[in-house]
């Protein structure tokens, strides 16, 4: 007898904030600098320093809770959640336990042509944490506080999704949106998205939830989704077995594909929070809130419908250019320069991705502008150059210096115009060196006219445009069948 389950999943997404300097001090939030090279007082902990609220992450957290639809609390403030571990210098973690900046929002997800809204709790501010280094040869532990004052937001769902689609799909959502704002790059392998998942099972059709767990360390929708999987069924045989699920955190193993309890699941009472003395209350006016409102972007779905009107692309395309703001913005950009909205579409989705997965650049870190890549277009469209020839323009001058594509073909003697005579000597040329194939293509066999054409693009290195070249052939082909 097998019974049948519904999963339960509720998700805390920690995010990083892309301010400057941290959340209570002036230090910065760059990634990557020699160990604790970015620490003062405040962020190490010092007794006698004195935290101060940086305007800018309330701005950005305010701003992800208004794109996903919460309340924003008039009178928020800050507590202190103590807990002693050596990457958490002050023994205790600013953060916002009564009182969050946002609550009751939702975004809407769909997955399989399925629309559903999945609740936000709350999102509230809190600080970083520092980072243990351990050196597996000495066996010694290092910390690094240079993480530590990183603002976070997190960002606590109700346990509304019923499978790993829909956490995926929400979790996306939410990647978007707060790209969209400019608020995080929402790393998921970088930690600056972190999910936690808390998951339970209950027979299909009871009212009630059955007893969670929550998986941490899980640094890819992969990972997430296999994360998923194996705990769903780690829950059932529990259940089927007779046993009872115990309320706890657990440490997935992506690489193992198991997970392994980390501790029992704490209560906010074990953390002793109380508000935080030294932190003012935040007070947020409506003028801050409608000054927020008024520099929101235009966000994906509001763009993807806009473009459809617009430009009337396949659904496709629209899905992939409005895939990030800046690829929408040099998009946009393009058009506005009389380029054709489809073929700019095609540069942005096929080579532009190429390049950006060899080179690893975030769509926000292209540098080229929607002017150069016009240009190339309009090159291709007088037939100035050739697609094989635009590929090496678009690589070598738009997309990895924005130099404009033109002075490009220029300077580097590309342009296959103004060359018929030169190209029908080649042609005629072609025609000495290759008596056989000529010989065939009079005998009807046109495939052979692929030899004729290598010989005169390989003659020409490229800087031909091969309708051309096979316009040439044909007329010669024919005369001399006269
Ligand atoms: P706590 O107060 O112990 O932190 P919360 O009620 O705040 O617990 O929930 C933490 C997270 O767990 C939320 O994202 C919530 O949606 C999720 N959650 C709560 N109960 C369940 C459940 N039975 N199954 C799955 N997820 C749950
Ligand atoms: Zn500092
Ligand atoms: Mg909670």
């Amino acid at each position: 007898m097998s019974r049948e389950y519904e999963v339960v999943i509720g998700l805390e997404v920690h995010v990083e904030l892309n301010t400057k300097t941290k959340i209570f001090c002036g230090c910065s939030t760059e990634f990557g600098g020699a160990p604790n090279t970015h620490v003062c007082p405040v962020c190490s902990g010092m007794p006698g320093s004195l935290p101060v609220l940086n305007r800018e992450v309330v701005n950005k957290a305010i701003s992800v809770g208004l794109a996903t639809n919460c309340e924003i609390t008039r009178n928020s403030k800050f507590d202190r959640k103590n807990y002693f571990y050596p990457d958490n210098p002050q023994n205790y973690q600013i953060s916002q336990l009564y009182y969050p900046i946002c609550r009751n929002g939702h975004v809407t997800i769909s997955v399989q042509g399925k629309t559903k809204d999945v609740r936000i709790h709350e999102i509230h501010m809190e600080e970083d944490a520092g980072k243990l280094i351990h050196d597996p040869v000495t066996d010694d532990t290092y910390v690094d506080f240079n993480r530590s004052g990183v603002p976070l937001i997190e960002i606590v769902s109700e346990p509304d999704m019923r499978s790993a689609d829909e956490v995926i799909a929400y979790l996306e959502k939410l990647r978007e949106t707060i790209q969209y704002l400019d608020a995080s790059d929402c790393k998921l392998n970088e930690g600056s998205m972190r999910a936690d998942v808390n998951i339970s099972i209950r027979e299909m059709g009871s009212e009630e939830f059955g007893t969670r767990t929550e998986s941490k360390n899980l640094n890819s929708f992969k990972a997430i989704r296999r994360c998923i999987e194996g705990e769903v069924k780690r829950q059932k045989d529990i259940i089927e077995g007779g046993g009872k699920v115990v309320q706890e955190t657990r440490r997935w193993d992506d690489d193992k594909g198991t997970s392994s309890p980390m501790r029992s699941k704490e209560d906010a009472q074990d953390y002793r929070y109380f508000p935080d003395p030294d932190l003012v209350p935040i007070m947020v006016s409506d003028e801050w809130i409608e000054e927020i409102k008024a520099s929101q972007p235009e966000f994906k779905d509001e763009k993807k419908v806009r473009y459809k009107e617009m430009y009337g692309l396949s659904d496709y395309d629209i899905d992939q250019i409005t895939g990030s703001r800046r690829l929408g913005e040099i998009f946009e950009g393009a058009v506005a320069e009389g380029a054709d909205p489809k073929k700019v579409a095609n540069w942005l989705m096929v080579e532009t991705q190429r390049l950006m997965k060899e080179t690893n650049t975030d769509a926000d870190k292209l540098k080229f502008s929607a002017k150069n890549l016009a240009k190339l277009v309009m090159l291709v469209d007088s037939k100035e150059i050739n697609n094989a020839l635009a590929k090496e323009v678009f690589e070598k001058a738009v997309f990895s210096d924005d130099i404009d594509p033109a002075k490009y073909v220029a300077d580097n003697n590309l342009s296959i115009k103004g060359d018929s005579g030169e190209l029908e000597a080649v042609v005629e040329k072609a025609f000495d060196a290759n008596p056989k194939a000529v010989e065939d293509i009079l005998n009807g066999k046109g495939k052979a006219a692929g030899a004729i054409v290598g010989f005169v693009m390989k003659e020409m290195r490229g800087k031909c445009d091969p309708a051309e070249v096979n316009r040439l052939i044909i007329e010669k082909i024919e005369s001399m069948k006269e």
